[in-house]
């Protein structure tokens, strides 16, 4: 609806992540660890991740990328912005 912006940037906040309950986190903190492995980027706050990243860790979460989204917005660990790679409705 309206004009084609581009999609939002997800971005983690790698601090406050790792201040979550790993009970709750864990699998997004072993994902991310992951990805900085492969890129060799350990020093940063935050990282930049995938639009497909989502989707694959809302397999892992067993929860809609909507949900799952929202949730990580709630722990502060994703950018409010992130919403708008998931608000579109398809059809
Ligand atoms: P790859 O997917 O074959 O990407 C190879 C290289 O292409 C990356 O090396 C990076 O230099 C560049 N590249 C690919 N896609 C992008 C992109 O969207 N943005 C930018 N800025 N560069 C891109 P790098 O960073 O050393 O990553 C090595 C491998 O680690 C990647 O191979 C991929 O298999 C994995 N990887 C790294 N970051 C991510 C990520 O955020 N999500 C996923 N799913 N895999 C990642
Ligand atoms: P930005 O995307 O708004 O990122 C702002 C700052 O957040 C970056 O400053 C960096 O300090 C941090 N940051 C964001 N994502 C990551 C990440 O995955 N890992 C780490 N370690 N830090 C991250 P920086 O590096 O000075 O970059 C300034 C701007 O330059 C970025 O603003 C972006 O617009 C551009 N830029 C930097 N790297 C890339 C890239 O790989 N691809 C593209 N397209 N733009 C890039
Ligand atoms: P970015 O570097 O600004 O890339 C923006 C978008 O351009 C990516 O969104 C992807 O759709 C496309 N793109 C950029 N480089 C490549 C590439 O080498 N191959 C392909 N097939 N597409 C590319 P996406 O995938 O959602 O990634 C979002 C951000 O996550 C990237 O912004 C970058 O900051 C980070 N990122 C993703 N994958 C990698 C990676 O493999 N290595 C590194 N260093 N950063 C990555």
């Amino acid at each position: 609806n309206g004009a084609a912006e581009p999609p939002p940037r997800l971005v983690l906040d790698l601090e406050r992540l790792s201040q979550v309950p790993s009970d709750k986190a864990g699998p997004l903190q072993r994902y991310a660890a992951t990805i900085q492995s492969q890129r060799g980027d350990y020093n940063g706050k935050v990282l930049s991740i995938r639009q497909d990243d989502l989707r694959t860790l809302a397999v892992i979460y067993d929860q809609s990328p909507s949900v799952l989204t929202e949730q990580l917005i709630s722990w502060g660990v994703l950018n409010p912005e992130a919403r708008r790679a998931v608000d579109t409705t398809p059809g």
